[in-house]
């Protein structure tokens, strides 16, 4: 898999190297391209961003840089499909079903937004080329500086779904959000008290399906 992303503040996509998702790059499994807006940009001050057509505060990302950044890098890419993702906070709310849809994907861009946005031309024009598919992203209801934070949580969550790149699959399988609204009971290590909370009985018994029946009881209690 290919993950790119276009951001005015590539520094923020560090973090790549670390851990499981470093190792993923190190060993193959995925590859990370991080790419400068203001390449695109001409001038001498680099300039992404307009005045608002319709008045109001800030600024906004200009679609003719966008576009001129989205069609280069397309240009260089093989896989016949692109998965466009346009962070923003009026998106669809990001969830593990879509963490699990793109982890299946040969390629894909994330457009991380600054000030007050991208020009909602650029969503407009991509969605009606047939190279890609568009997906407007939310990480969830507030509102954050830049889309990076977004994009770096969203490609945490597609690529521990590849295979490989979690040790252990069987991790993945009874994991919190694998169905619709299944959340992991908790888990205990030792030692067996902790600050004179101990473990669960249950935990300790060695009865299997017991144990199996405490975990399927709290996996399905509320935890507000
Ligand atoms: N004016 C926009 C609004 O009210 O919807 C907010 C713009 S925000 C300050 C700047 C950029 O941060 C957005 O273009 C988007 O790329 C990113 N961003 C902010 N919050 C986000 C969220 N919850 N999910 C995904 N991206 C977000």
């Amino acid at each position: 898999m290919k993950i790119s992303a276009l951001t005015i503040f590539p520094e923020y996509f560090a973090p790549l190297e670390l851990s499981l998702i470093g190792k993923a790059r190190r060993g193959g499994l995925v590859d990370f391209e991080i790419h400068d807006l203001r390449d695109f940009a001409s001038g001498v001050h680099k300039s992404v961003d307009d005045t608002p057509y319709g008045g109001g505060a800030g600024m906004v990302m200009r679609a003719d840089i966008w576009g001129e950044a989205i069609d280069h890098l397309a240009s260089k890419e093989s896989a016949n499909l692109i998965d466009l993702v346009i962070l923003t906070p009026s998106g669809k709310r990001f969830t593990q079903r879509d963490a699990e849809a793109l982890s299946k994907s040969e390629n894909i861009l994330f457009a991380c937004g600054r000030y007050e946005g991208i020009d909602a031309r650029v969503e407009e024009h991509y969605r009606k080329d047939q190279r890609f598919r568009v997906h407007a992203l939310s990480l969830g209801d507030f509102v954050l500086n830049g889309g990076e934070v977004a994009a770096l949580a969203m490609i945490e969550s597609i690529t521990r779904l590849i295979p490989g790149v979690i040790g252990n699959p069987d991790s993945l399988l009874e994991e919190s959000h694998v169905s619709e609204g299944f959340l992991e009971y908790p888990v205990y290590t030792k030692p067996p008290v902790w600050r004179e909370i101990e473990v669960p009985d249950v935990l300790l018994s060695g009865n299997h399906a017991a144990i199996a029946k405490w975990r399927s009881d709290k996996s399905s209690e509320s935890r507000d």
